[in-house]
């Protein structure tokens, strides 16, 4: 603190009083006095101080009901109280002193340099905490700017999105008018260019659709219930049934838990995940897909592991990034999926990551809360 800390110094007796001011005084300190509660209470009032040293006996008003009343003013809680006993108490009456409010309780007699030192040791932490809270203030403000901007760019992005459908099925639709009315009066690089015209509208269909998708799971989840992934992992395989079967990819799983979140989302993570396994398998090996669910401390950690392709390492943190392709247009993807998987469970309090050993397989892990009734459960089995 830069300037001198202003201490008011409540004591009836005269001269115990005085001998403290001076040595405040000479350590720097600006020293204001009062003999009695009220008294301290109006000087309190008028200067504001950073610091007050309150004798326990006082003639009016008891030294804790002075401590209160400093503590219930509006601007109180930020003063310091530091009670000081004249005789030593027994331990009940200062803990009654520091439930009163007090910071701190002293007991005469106070060695001078004891004094200075835990004023100034009371000073710093008054001052530590109230940079803290000036920090903490500065950083909700950022994180409620961040989360405005978020929101903006959400929005933003899904209305991009969503009137770039209208154009892209203008130009879908004619070209492929154009290829069935026209079709005998072109030429076949002319028809190779139609087509051509057919895949990109294709694909930025799908572009489109995966950033709705990534601009939407972005915020935080819509319906936060108790969600059992048991039941999640059937709705993400029935939409990926016809991809499972020609590929006759064998899943299994082990039970998984319930955790609180959105439940369409979980299913987003799990399609993208087994869409991804199967989709990146070896050539000729059958792709084998496991989940299973551990119990780390207050989380649950579930992996899905493949015996595809694997990813080398130096990738194993990009292909999170939105549009992020490790693979050219030999195997179909827009970069989106593992975006939003990361968002999804970001969104939910966890983490994602992948393991890999390429030409062996890959194992994508996240983390998820346990819910609290869990956490409960676990707290009172210990
Ligand atoms: P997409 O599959 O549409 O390309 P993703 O965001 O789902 O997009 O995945 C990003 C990239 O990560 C993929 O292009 C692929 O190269 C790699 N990848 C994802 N999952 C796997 C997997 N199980 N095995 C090997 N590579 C994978």
């Amino acid at each position: 603190m830069d300037r001198a800390a202003t201490i008011i110094n409540v004591d009836d007796n005269e001269h115990v009083r005085y001998v403290r001011a001076r040595i405040l005084s000479r350590a720097g300190f600006i020293v204001h006095d009062a003999a009695t509660g009220s008294e301290g209470l109006k000087l309190i009032a008028e200067q504001k101080p950073d610091l007050v040293l309150l004798d326990v006996n006082l003639p009016d008003l008891s030294g804790l009901d002075v401590c209160r009343r400093i503590k219930s003013s509006p601007n109180g809680v930020a003063v310091i109280v530091i009670q000081i006993s004249a005789v030593a108490v027994a331990a009940p009456h200062a803990t009654a002193g520091l439930d009163s409010g007090a910071d701190a309780y002293l007991i005469e007699p106070i060695d001078p340099d004891v004094l200075v030192a835990t004023v100034r040791a009371m000073l710093r932490l008054r001052q530590a905490e109230s940079d803290l809270s000036a920090a903490n203030e500065r950083l909700q403000a950022l994180n409620a700017e961040l989360q405005r901007s978020n929101e903006d760019l959400a929005q933003f992005a899904f209305a991009a999105s969503h009137d770039l459908h209208e154009p892209l099925r203008t130009v879908a639709s004619f070209a492929a008018l154009l290829g069935k009315t026209a079709q005998a009066k072109l030429t076949d690089t002319e028809l190779q260019y139609l087509a051509f015209i057919s895949e990109g509208s294709r694909r930025m269909q799908a572009l489109i659709d995966g950033l709705l998708t990534y601009s939407q799971v972005g915020q935080k989840p819509k319906s936060t219930q108790l969600v059992d992934l048991n039941a999640v992992l059937p709705w993400a395989l029935e939409n990926l049934r016809e991809r499972i079967s020609e590929s006759g990819a064998e899943i299994s799983s082990e039970p998984l838990p319930s955790v609180t979140g959105d439940e369409t989302q979980f299913v987003h993570v799990f399609q993208n995940l087994i869409g991804n396994a199967i989709k990146y398998s070896r050539p000729g090996v059958k792709p084998t897909i496991r989940l299973n669910a551990t119990q780390k401390s207050d989380h649950w950690m579930i992996a899905v592991r493949d015996n595809g392709i694997g990813i080398p390492s130096e990738y194993t943190q990009s292909i999170f990034g939105v549009f992020k392709r490790l693979h050219g247009n030999e195997i179909p993807g827009t970069g989106i999926g593992l975006a939003v998987c990361r968002r999804v469970v970001e969104a939910h309090g966890g983490e994602i990551w992948v393991e890999s050993t390429p030409g062996e397989g890959s194992s994508f892990f996240f983390t998820l809360p346990m819910n609290s009734g869990e956490r409960e459960m676990d707290r009172l089995t210990a």
